[in-house]
C-alpha cells in the first residue's frame, strides 16, 4: 500500500473534529425514528470497515432511500443519513446545510465509518483525494486506530 501523506491525515483529522463539533451542537439529538426494517436493509456482511450497501430501494443517483418519522410526519430520506444519525445523533438541517459524505464514494453505503458530515467544500476535497488515488476509508482507519498502527510497526 502506498503511504498516506501526513497532510491528508491531518486534513481528515480536522474533518473528523468538525463533525464532532456539529454533532455536539445537536445535543440532545433531534427525535428521528427510523423505519422498523432499517437494519434489515443494511448489508453489513463485509465486516466493520467494509462497505455496507443498502439493499432496499435506491434513488436515481444510487443513494439508499428510506422513511423516518420526524415531528409526527413520515419523511423520505437517504438511508446513509439515517445510518449517520443512529451513530452520531447528527441529523442536519436540510438541503442547504452540511452534507453527509461518503468517504468510500459508494452512494448506497450505510457504514457509519464511511460517512462523515461536511460542507460542500469538503465534498470537493473528497473528490480531489479520489482523483489522486487516496483511499479515505484507509486514512480514517489509520487516524482512528493509531494503537493498531503502532502495534503493527512494533511487529515489523
Ligand atoms: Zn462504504
Amino acid at each position: 500500500m502506498t503511504p498516506i501523506p501526513i497532510h491528508v491525515q491531518s486534513s481528515l483529522k480536522q474533518h473528523l473534529l468538525q463533525a464532532q463539533v456539529l454533532a455536539a451542537r445537536q445535543s440532545p439529538p433531534p427525535q428521528v425514528t427510523p423505519s422498523p426494517d432499517f437494519h434489515d436493509l443494511v448489508d453489513s456482511s463485509d465486516g466493520p470497515w467494509g462497505c455496507w450497501p443498502w439493499i432496499g430501494g435506491l434513488s436515481p443517483q444510487g443513494y439508499g432511500m428510506t422513511c423516518v418519522r420526524r415531528a409526527g410526519f413520515s419523511v423520505a430520506t437517504g438511508a446513509h443519513r439515517v445510518a449517520y444519525y443512529l451513530d452520531t445523533g447528527y441529523w442536519g438541517v436540510g438541503n442547504r446545510g452540511p452534507v453527509i459524505r461518503h468517504l468510500c464514494h459508494n452512494h448506497a453505503c450505510c457504514n457509519p465509518r464511511h460517512l462523515l458530515v461536511g460542507s460542500r467544500a469538503s465534498n470537493v476535497w473528497d473528490s480531489q483525494m479520489r482523483r489522486l488515488g487516496v483511499d479515505l476509508v484507509a486514512v480514517r482507519m489509520l487516524v482512528e486506530q493509531p494503537q493498531r498502527r503502532n502495534r503493527a510497526r512494533a511487529a515489523a
